[in-house]
């Protein structure tokens, strides 16, 4: 099992946890990348930051359980992407089965109001929290779920510029590849 300080080897990290478990997956010179293909990389992902405060300090086993439930979130993610203000029927149950496993419920703590997540069982925890970030986004701004602007990249993005105009998933990335290629485009004109 790898330690929390192995590096997270993704490109794009950072970005809300639900579009963040879409990012578990990329591609770069070396081909396709899917960090939920593994045990190993599961844990990682699991062992980074975001989710880690996603899940409220709440260790999850990166077990086999919990693998199978992220891809299950990961899929329902990514039918409800394609469109995120309009989601397709397969999309709203793909998203309303993954929901059904968890909860929040209302307490009062010493120091205010909370809430507390509640799964059927341990290993719904992360999925479950994905999908459910995944409608305070929608709640928010629907229109600033985007995929990358490069159609040959799988990354996606939530966008908080003040302008609403981010494009890629990142500027040396994708963003210097599009301007190179226009730049060529303008360069071979006739
Ligand atoms: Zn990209």
């Amino acid at each position: 099992m790898p330690s929390p300080a192995e590096p997270d080897p993704r490109p794009l990290t950072g970005e809300p946890l639900a579009v963040d478990l879409l990012n578990t997956r990329w591609i770069d010179a070396a081909g396709r990348h899917d960090l939920l293909d593994s045990l190993e990389g599961t844990a990682l992902w699991l062992n980074t930051p975001p989710v880690r405060e996603a899940l409220g300090g709440i260790s999850v086993p990166a077990g086999h359980d919990t693998r199978e439930r992220l891809h299950q979130a990961r899929a329902a993610l990514d039918e409800a992407v394609a469109d995120p203000a309009h989601p397709s029927p397969a999309a709203v149950t793909a998203v309303n089965d993954v929901l059904a496993h968890g909860r929040l419920r209302q307490v009062l703590r010493p120091d205010g109001p909370g809430t507390v997540a509640e799964v059927d069982a341990p290993a719904w925890l992360p999925a479950w929290a994905a999908t459910a970030d995944f409608l305070r986004l929608l709640a928010d701004r629907p229109d600033r779920i985007r995929a990358c602007g490069n159609p040959q990249c799988v990354l996606h993005f939530y966008d908080v510029s003040k302008n609403g105009t981010r494009r890629w998933c990142s500027m040396s990335g994708c963003g210097n590849r599009a301007k190179a290629q226009r730049h060529y485009a303008r360069r071979h004109q006739v």
